[in-house]
């Protein structure tokens, strides 16, 4: 049995989220919908959002799965969604109920997660995610062993796994190119995703 998995809230059809950048490069293979959902609990040492450890910050904001869902279909071009936090496992039955929306749309689903995978496989509330996830970055960060080699990775103990066939051999995980960042104007301001070295001095309140 790995760490408990502590869950915030159990409706499958409201997710509170800190930030939303619609088409990102830098998350994950191809274009992306991105959602930092907010709260975390595992509370890493060096962690880049520390902004989203609160479930209850007032600079979060409840959004419906269904408004998300709309969104997601509506934005062109895109490859998938990534999940990411704050800790998308802490709203693992709303963001399950999510990711299988994405699925039916034919999108891919990505998660970055805090939790190991042996963690999570015995939660029996974590498996709709799990269910509906094709490829989790797994793993707390450590700032001692940060990472610059791998894609998307924060830190050398974190691992990629692929859950579905969907991403195996894609060439962006095989490139091992690196970091990268994302930077687009979205309703008027600025959106940065990607490599936090590069992203925390540029960015600008995430809402
Ligand atoms: S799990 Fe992620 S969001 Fe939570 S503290 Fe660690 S790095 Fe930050």
């Amino acid at each position: 049995m790995g760490r408990p998995l502590h869950i915030y809230r159990s409706e499958r059809d409201v997710l509170r989220v800190a930030q939303i950048v619609e088409s990102s490069r830098s998350e994950g293979p191809g274009p992306r919908f991105c959602l930092w959902l907010q709260g975390c609990e595992l509370r890493c040492p060096g962690c880049c959002n520390p902004e989203m450890f609160d479930f209850a910050s007032p600079l979060a904001s409840d959004v419906p799965v269904a408004t998300l869902v709309a969104r997601i279909r509506s934005t062109p071009g895109l490859e998938g969604i990534t999940l990411l936090g704050g800790e998308p496992f802490h709203q693992a039955p709303a963001a399950g109920a999510l990711a299988a929306a994405v699925h039916e749309l034919g999108l891919g689903v990505m998660v970055f997660s805090g939790y190991d995978h042996e963690d999570l496989v015995d939660q029996p509330q974590a498996a709709a995610l799990l269910a509906h996830t094709d490829l989790l970055i797994a793993g707390p960060f450590v700032a001692g062993s940060l990472s610059v080699a791998r894609p998307w990775v924060g830190s050398d103990n974190q691992r990629v796994h692929l859950l579905s066939p969907r991403y195996e051999g894609h060439p962006e995980l095989a490139a091992r190119r690196g970091q990268s960042v994302h930077v687009q104007v979205q309703d008027g301001e600025l959106r940065v995703s990607g490599w936090p070295g590069v992203v925390d001095g540029i960015k600008v309140r995430p809402r």
